[in-house]
């Protein structure tokens, strides 16, 4: 069953490229008392042993995707499809549909003021479409690079190819409400982030009488 795409919560989303500082930031809001949902980790979720994901990718491509302990073994997944444009496409077809609906139920079961939706591939997705609000960690693309090189371990050329494959810094910036950028120290950006906080407070109890006034 599809979740409600009616989502009461104040939603902020929040995004910027690999490396950029999203979960430093979205660290931020959480110590502020606002709830943090993750696409990346929605995205494990859903293929979690004992899962519906998991069984049906184990079920289409046999067992020989599981680790010995029962967990997806993604790198071979990765394997699997990246030469096969079929198996590719199924795979997506299964895992987009239960990561939309286990964010969407992650968002609506959330207790705070508001929720922060942090996802990579916001715009790209159309994820901003569940937001009120969107906010983009900036860096140059060379912070971003070093950054990530630096923090996965892996080379400049790799680094760069999935900085390529995203939306690009100009139009990600265009779309978006708030721009924070993490081009400094972090205690600087932590101090933004506190105002930012109080603004989006503000905006959340205003939605929330409007709902309640509504009904
Ligand atoms: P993302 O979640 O967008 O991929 P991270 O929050 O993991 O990015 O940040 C990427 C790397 O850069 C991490 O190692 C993080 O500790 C570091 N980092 C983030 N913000 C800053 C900053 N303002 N100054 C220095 N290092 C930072």
């Amino acid at each position: 069953m599809l979740a409600t795409h009616t989502i009461d919560n104040w939603v902020l989303g929040l995004t910027g490229g690999i490396g950029s500082g999203k979960s430093a930031v979205s660290d931020m809001f959480e110590q502020l008392g606002s709830t943090v949902v993750d696409a990346d980790i929605v995205a494990r979720e859903v293929v979690a042993p004992g899962t519906e994901g998991l069984h049906a990718i184990t079920a289409h491509f046999t067992d020989d995707v599981l680790n010995d302990d029962g967990s997806l073994n993604r790198a071979h997944l990765r394997h699997i499809i990246f030469a096969d444009e079929t198996k590719k496409t199924w795979l997506n077809n299964l895992l987009h549909p239960l990561i939309r609906e286990k964010i969407l139920s992650d968002l609506n079961s959330a207790n705070s003021e508001y929720v922060v939706l942090v996802a990579p591939l916001l715009f790209e997705n159309n994820l901003d479409q569940y937001c009120q609000h969107t906010l983009v960690v900036d860096v140059p693309v060379e912070v971003q690079l070093n950054r990530t090189v630096r923090r996965d371990n892996v080379s400049e050329q790799q680094a760069k190819s999935i900085i390529a494959s995203q939306m690009k810094r100009e139009d990600k910036l265009t779309r978006a409400d708030d721009v924070l950028d993490n081009n400094r120290a972090l205690k600087l950006v932590a101090s933004d982030v506190e105002k930012l906080h109080s603004q989006y407070l503000i905006h959340a109890k205003k939605r929330k009488t409007t709902n309640t006034v509504g009904r």
